[in-house]
Parts: structure tokens; sequence; C-alpha cells
């Protein structure tokens, strides 16, 4: 399936933690803005202004020293004075808001124009508000409180979509993917190997026992193998392997840059690991078991990702068939990617 273009910077093995949730409170770190004025004695008024609250302030004397320092630090307020020798306070305004368009950043337009009909140029450019100088230092905290309120609420907004996104994607039973993160991801890495010209092998698993733990120990003794199986999966492919679950029981492993040989073998340590796992129930050992049906994109195939797991699927049939709790291989009309890269670790 095509990926779109949805941004996926996920890892696969998502976890929603601490750190995503940390980012949600953003009042407790230190507030930078970044300064820009030609004037030496307008510089300093401002920091000296901005000093009495707990600002972290950087200065730019140029409208390029701002781009560079806006990029680097990318803080969420800028005061920028509006006629400068080389770039005007519009001029970046207008560059902030093209180039850095990923977070929002207040700005404040610093000017001693008075004229009303370029003020409104200022706003109409990008500006969020407008100080005439001589300022009052007062009156620039309060309109600067106003801006961090803004901003922080924007950081607010963006941390919680970032989270949004993830959870969208994820499986909240397992913590892996679900089918549409595994898709999504899927699409992408495909069009990578057909590209770049690496092997990649679709792997789709199926418990064979699982309906009789469910009914005999119920859903709690159920949801403990699913996770028990996450968790083999988690522990024994890499990290750039990606593992979803994408149904009920039903759970999709991709592998890439390994070879027939190094697919086979991972996939068959999981099955070992999963078959040596003992679940306790009600005070019985129980052990449940999986199929796995395994198949290799080939470059001479199309990019698609559906028909890569109909033929997994295809093979997970045939595991079924053939007595369960065993791997496959997909019979394809022609040889899927070989690589020289060793089997999967
Ligand atoms: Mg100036």
């Amino acid at each position: 399936m095509d990926g779109g273009n949805i941004p996926i910077t996920m890892k696969s093995k998502v976890k929603i933690g601490p750190a995503v949730e940390d980012g949600l409170d953003v009042s407790a770190r230190p507030f930078k803005i970044l300064v820009v004025d030609d004037s030496p004695i307008d510089r300093k008024l401002l920091e000296q202004a901005l000093s009495q609250e707990q600002y972290t302030v950087l200065s730019a004397k140029s409208g390029q020293e701002a781009i560079q320092l806006f990029a680097e630090h990318r803080p969420p307020l800028v005061i920028t004075d509006w006629l400068m020798p080389d770039l005007t306070g519009i001029e970046l305004c207008r560059r902030i808001r093209l180039e850095f368009q990923e977070s929002y950043t207040y700005i404040i337009i610093l000017t001693a124009m008075t004229e009303k009909d370029k003020l409104v140029k200022g706003l109409g450019a990008g500006a969020d508000d407008y100080l005439t100088k001589p300022f009052h230092a007062n009156e620039l905290l309060a309109r600067v409180g106003v801006g961090r309120r803004i901003a922080d609420l924007h950081r607010q907004i963006e941390a919680k979509s970032r989270v949004l996104e993830e959870l969208a994607l994820t499986d909240a039973m397992t913590g892996l993917l679900n089918r549409r993160g595994i898709e999504l991801w899927a699409g992408r890495e495909l069009s990578a190997a057909a590209r770049h010209d690496f092997p990649l092998w679709a792997v789709m698993a199926d418990m064979v026992n699982f309906k009789s733990v469910n009914d005999t120990y119920g859903h709690d003794a159920g949801d403990a193998v699913l996770k028990g199986f996450a968790e083999i999966l988690k522990t024994n492919t890499r990290s750039a392997d990606i593992c979803g679950r994408i149904g009920g029981e039903e759970f999709l492993i991709v592998l890439t840059h390994t070879n027939r040989d190094g697919a086979t073998l991972a996939i068959e340590r999981i099955r070992e690991k999963f078959l040596a796992q003992r679940f306790r129930f009600r005070g019985q050992d129980v052990v449940v078991t999986a199929s796995f049906g395994i198949a290799g994109h080939s470059r001479h195939q199309s990019q698609n990702f559906n028909r890569l797991l109909t033929q997994a699927d295809a093979a997970l049939y045939s595991a079924k068939q053939l007595g369960r709790n065993r791997v496959e291989l997909a019979a394809t009309e022609i040889n899927p990617v070989e690589s020289n890269q060793g089997p999967s670790q």
C-alpha cells in the first residue's frame, strides 16, 4: 500500500512513555527569546528589560545572524527590529513563517514607525504583535508574557498531536504497531527496498490454540498470551525490523536486509522461544504455539504490500495445513531478491 503523505517518524516498537508525556509540560522548560536589532543600545535595553524575568535571551545584530540563531535554537518567541541593514523585520518574519513551519513562533516587531499603514503591513507579514520605540519595559514584559502564553499553548497542542498520531498507529494492548501503522511503514519500506534493491520479508503469524486459552482461562489469560508473544517479537527482532498486531491473535513482522535463510532462521527462533514459554493460568502450565508464513519481496514484482501479505497469508495457511506450530515460505514464481547480507541477528 502507498504510505501517502502522512509523516511517520515513530519507531516500530512504540512506547508511549514518560518521555512523550513530558513533552506536554512545556512550562517547566527555560523559555528562549531571540532579540534582533542592529542598534547595540536597543539590544542592551531589550536584554535588560527581559532579564527581569526568567528568560534565556539570544541576541542577533542582523537579519542573517537572526536566521542562523533561529535555526540553531528554535526560540518560541522573537522580538525583531523593523529596519536593519540586511533584512527588514518584515522579511525576517516572512522567512521564519516560511522556513520553520513545524513549530509556531510568536513574533513581536519593534519599530519607531507609528504610521498605521506600516504596522498593518507588519502584522500582514505574519507578526503577532508590535511595540513602538522607545518602549516601556513593563509593557514589553506584559506583551512578551502574552506571547509566551500563546507560544506555550502551541507547543502543548503540537506535543498532543504527536502523541495522538502515535496512538493512532499503536496497538494499545501490546505496544506494537497496529494494522494502519504497519501498513504505512511497510509501504514506505517496500518502495525503499525496490529503489535500493534490498530484500524485504513479510511474515504473518497466527496462534494455534489461542481461542481455547481464551475460552478456558478467560480474556485476561488471552491478553497475557498476546503480550507475551509481543515481548518475544520485540526482543528477537532487530531495531530495523517492524512488528505489529493486525488482528485478534494475528501478527505481522517485516524483516529487511537479510536473505531467505536469515529470515527463516529469525522466525524459527521466534517460534521456538514462544513454544518454550510457559504461561501459568489457574495453577496450570499452558503452552501456546504459533504458525508463520513468510513471503519475500522481489524487485521484479510491483511494489504492492497487500500482494505480499496475500502471499504470506497463503504460506501461513500451508503452515496450518501441514500441522501448525511451524514456519512456511511462500511459493513464489520468481526468486525473491537474495543478498549477501548475513542472517538476521
Ligand atoms: Mg534598526
